[in-house]
């Protein structure tokens, strides 16, 4: 009796401790998202991060990922002062220097430039010039300036020797602008992971790198519809580590009676690449997955909806008259809207 009367008495404060405890629990676990925008590389980038931590430790991982894209921003830009735009300036024949960071990406560019069968090309920065997307001036170039430059281009070198490289005609010009956003991606999750952060995403104008996952689900990534402005074709959901990026027709384009002249190049004839309106690839970083989205755009589908990619590569096709054919592992993936 006297033992029952005592486990009555403290059972009551035990019972509220853990009332209070589990209270605590969820106040620490809010299930909210933590999120951070900047401009940088030419478009909005965010910051996800779900995590259960505080606020401050992720506020400082997620602005230490910000500083790391604007770091490799100012390394690969060509408007900056830095190798590549030293490199753009260089006397023809002669070796110039390339900051370490920079002359690695290259490398992995020119691999890409020869797999894709000069599909992606990371020197096509003249032709780019030429075109001038990015100013006021809409109109076609001149098509004896374009072929100049093609047949340039074709018959021009480019040689390394360590960090140093070397091109044989002026008409190449580095430009990274295929494959420097995904690479910025690429190290702003490695900087996230290195700050603790398991779960995130970055996102660079609707290229992105996830991991992880969001308080237990999976992250749901809408895909871009290349022809109806705020819709979606599609969506997946994801989780784990998945870099996935689009190239599109409709980001930088003007048109020309029922032409579209838009950004991405085909340096083999020196126009905008006609056979795709955009193409999602999903690969094991994001440097890769930008590359060869540009790539892909550029090749097409064959008439079976195939291409001729690496083989660990999943993509998302939508061709010029807007029918979409997927590797398997995207259609395992994709849902349509
Ligand atoms: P993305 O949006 O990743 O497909 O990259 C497009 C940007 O990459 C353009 O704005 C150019 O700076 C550059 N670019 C255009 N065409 C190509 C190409 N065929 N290969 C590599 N870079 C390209
Ligand atoms: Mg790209």
């Amino acid at each position: 009796m006297k033992k029952e009367a005592f486990s009555q008495q403290s059972c009551a404060p035990i019972f509220i401790l853990y009332l209070a405890m589990l209270f605590l629990l969820s106040a620490c676990h809010t299930d909210e998202v933590i999120e951070e925008h900047a401009f940088l590389m030419g478009t909005m980038v965010s910051v996800t991060v779900a995590e259960s931590e505080k606020d401050s430790q992720v506020r400082l991982a997620i602005k230490a990922s910000m500083q790391e894209i604007q770091r490799v921003e100012a390394l690969f830009s060509t408007h900056l002062d830095n190798s590549v735009q030293a490199f753009n300036q260089s006397h023809v024949g002669v070796w110039q220097d390339l900051d370490p960071e920079v002359s690695v990406l290259l490398a992995q560019a020119v691999r890409i430039m020869a797999q894709s069968q000069q599909a992606f090309h990371p020197m096509l920065g003249q032709l780019k010039q030429l075109w001038a997307f990015q100013s006021e001036s809409k109109q076609v170039p001149p098509e004896a300036s374009i072929q100049i430059l093609v047949q340039a281009i074709k018959k021009a070198t480019l040689e390394q020797k360590g960090t140093q490289w070397r091109r044989s005609h002026a008409a190449l010009r580095l430009d990274f602008g295929a494959i420097a956003k995904g690479y910025a991606i690429d190290r702003a999750i490695k900087v996230l992971r290195q700050q603790g952060i398991g779960n995130a995403i970055v996102n660079a104008g609707g290229d992105i790198r996830l991991i992880g996952q969001r308080f237990g689900r999976a992250w749901r990534i809408g895909i871009k519809h290349p022809r109806q402005a705020n819709q979606i074709l599609g969506w997946m959901a994801l989780k784990g580590d998945v870099s996935l990026v689009t190239s599109g027709d409709y980001e930088r384009f003007f048109i020309v009676g029922d032409k579209r002249y838009h950004h991405i190049l085909d340096a083999r004839t020196g126009y905008p690449a006609t056979k795709s309106q955009s193409v999602t690839v999903i690969a094991k970083n994001a440097t890769l997955a930008d590359a060869w989205s540009t790539a892909l755009f550029v090749l097409g589908s064959n008439s079976q909806g195939l291409v001729t990619a690496p083989t660990d590569l999943d993509y998302l096709i939508v061709d010029r008259q807007g029918k979409k054919s997927m590797s398997l592992g995207m259609q395992k993936l994709f849902h349509s809207q």
